[in-house]
């Protein structure tokens, strides 16, 4: 049966009847179809949480009636963790084991920390900062938010995204990839059943250069949250100048990974191959680039390449499996020019740069992980997003070489350093130019704690309590305490004080 979106609580077909093929990137086949949305069907979805927005059926009610409600859909979700760790795994190719260990439960968790925090915002407290009256903050939401979120963490991306948005009490339109739209769909029905007021959450699924940008230039979405590409995100900025929107973006990442010479190599190279694997290398924070200190890097390479041909390729759906399929066709495709332009350009492969044969997987999109050693530092895949399971190795000579080079690229969103030495720990993490540095690990960010990014990697924060002012307007409410119809500040106006 065909997926419907998910409009003013209905479950709705495209209004001119189109839909769109999923699939299944482990086999290369259709695994649904969901609809095409039209302008009509954005219109219908902005309208309906405009006027929910409008009528305060979500917006007005206190935040610890949102968190409620948020509290229900995580353990709801959690009760069907299961169904959606398969699902996930099947539509976006990570494997079950890291669906099962770190996809759905870390979603889990971001959901019950939003919820919390939604009850704790502060602001500056109220005071008497003039003789004659007193002062207070509120944070106050937006309106309706357009949610256009990635193929590589669909479900985590859209709660991270869409779910501080609604904590603060604004109402959402969301619009997922179009290669990943399933979970999203089954999210929108967890909500349903939990009682998500009628409009306050909406889903509209369908290409990004039609149904997304008709979300984004909607005069009636006051914000747009984006997740993906650094090229997409700038189109967003100048789609949202013509009313003015706030544009919060989470854009690419080419993360450094600075091995010192003092390092725990063993940590090091099993750091290096989670943090380039994570999400089959599909993942905004992966470790790509490794600077290596010369006097280590025979050593350490040597160390990667055996450590590397001990992970499983295999179906999604096996937990022995390591490695799944790239998302699409198309994406393999291009990461594979990355790689022959990788040594066009001078690089050297050490290991992997092919398409692996999985019995059974023949016309899934795969490929082997790639590690190439170069010292042209401007080449493509030292200096671009390639997005995929290819690590780029370079030799680095001193402290201050290695920073400039880390902070090189156009991106600057994760970083890690790997030194036994706590005071180049603290002058790196300092002077890389990323929204997060690691000290001896890559990946882990709590949900206490922001993601955010440096320079064309975005702005704004996801998780953590900024996450939720984020999606805040702020207004200042000043109170007259005098009682006096003059007050000193009128004589600088007109009259003279007595
Ligand atoms: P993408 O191509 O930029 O697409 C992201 C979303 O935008 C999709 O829903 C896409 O729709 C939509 N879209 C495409 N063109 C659009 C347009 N002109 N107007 C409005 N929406 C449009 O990114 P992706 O390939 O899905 O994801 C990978 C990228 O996301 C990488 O660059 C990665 O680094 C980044 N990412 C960043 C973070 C972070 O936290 N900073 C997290 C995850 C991913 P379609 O699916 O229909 O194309």
């Amino acid at each position: 049966m065909p997926k419907l979106m998910f409009i003013e609580n209905e479950w709705v077909k495209s209004s001119n009847d189109k839909q769109l093929d999923v699939f299944d990137p482990s086999k290369g086949k259709v695994m649904e179809t969901v609809p095409h949305a039209t302008k009509d069907d954005i219109g219908r979805a902005v309208d309906a949480a405009q006027d929910a927005f409008r009528k305060g059926i979500w917006s007005k009610i206190p935040p610890g009636d949102r968190a409620n409600l948020l509290l229900k859909v995580a353990a709801m979700l959690e009760a069907k963790a299961d169904e959606f760790v398969k699902l996930e795994s099947a539509n976006s190719g990570k494997s079950i084991k890291q669906c099962t260990g770190y996809d759905i439960p870390y979603t889990i968790d971001n959901i019950r920390f939003i919820a919390g925090a939604a009850r704790i915002l502060e602001g500056k407290a109220m005071g008497e900062y003039v003789a004659e009256g007193t002062s207070a903050i509120r944070r106050e939401p937006i309106g309706v938010v357009g949610v256009i979120t990635p193929w590589n963490y669909p479900l985590m991306m859209v709660v991270w995204r869409a779910f501080p948005a609604l904590a603060m009490g604004n109402t959402v339109v969301i619009k997922p990839a179009t290669y990943t739209p399933l979970s999203t769909i089954e999210l929108a029905r967890i909500m349903q059943e939990a009682g998500i007021p009628k409009g306050v959450l909406n889903v509209v699924t369908g290409p990004g250069g039609e149904v997304g940008e008709t979300l984004a230039s909607h005069p009636n979405v006051g914000m747009v949250a984006f997740t993906g590409s650094t090229e997409v995100g700038r189109r967003l900025s100048v789609l949202g100048a013509d009313t003015i929107k706030k544009v919060s973006l989470e854009l690419g990442g080419k993360a450094p990974f600075i091995v010192f010479p003092d390092a725990d190599i063993d940590a090091a190279v099993k750091g290096a191959v989670a943090g380039g694997l994570v999400n089959n290398g599909e993942d905004c924070a992966n470790s790509t680039r490794y600077y290596v200190h010369e006097s280590i890097i025979d050593q350490y390479t040597k160390r990667l390449n055996e450590e590397l041909s001990k992970v499983v390729i295999g179906d999604t759906q096996d937990m022995m499996t390591d490695l799944g399929p790239m998302v699409s066709a198309a994406h393999r495709q291009n990461i594979e020019k990355y790689i022959s332009k990788g040594v066009e350009e001078g690089g050297h492969l050490l290991f992997g740069g092919k398409r692996p044969k999985i019995p059974g997987h023949e016309d899934g999109y795969y490929i082997q992980p790639t590690v190439i050693q170069t010292d042209k530092r401007d080449s493509s895949i030292v200096m671009e997003e390639i997005f995929g399971p290819v690590f780029t190795v370079l030799k680095f000579n001193n402290y201050d070489e290695v920073i400039e080079e880390s902070n090189k690229v156009v991106y600057g969103l994760g970083s890690s350093v790997w030194t036994k030495d706590v005071t180049t720990s603290m002058r790196a993490a300092r002077d890389l130019r990323f929204g997060t540095v690691w000290i001896n690990d890559h990946v882990p960010v709590p949900s206490e704690m922001p993601w955010a990014g440096y320079k064309q990697s975005g702005h704004g924060a996801s998780l953590s309590h900024y996450s939720l002012e984020e999606f805040s307007y702020i207004k200042h409410v000043y109170w007259d305490i005098s009682g006096n119809p003059r007050k000193s500040w009128h004589y600088c106006v007109y009259g003279q004080k007595p």
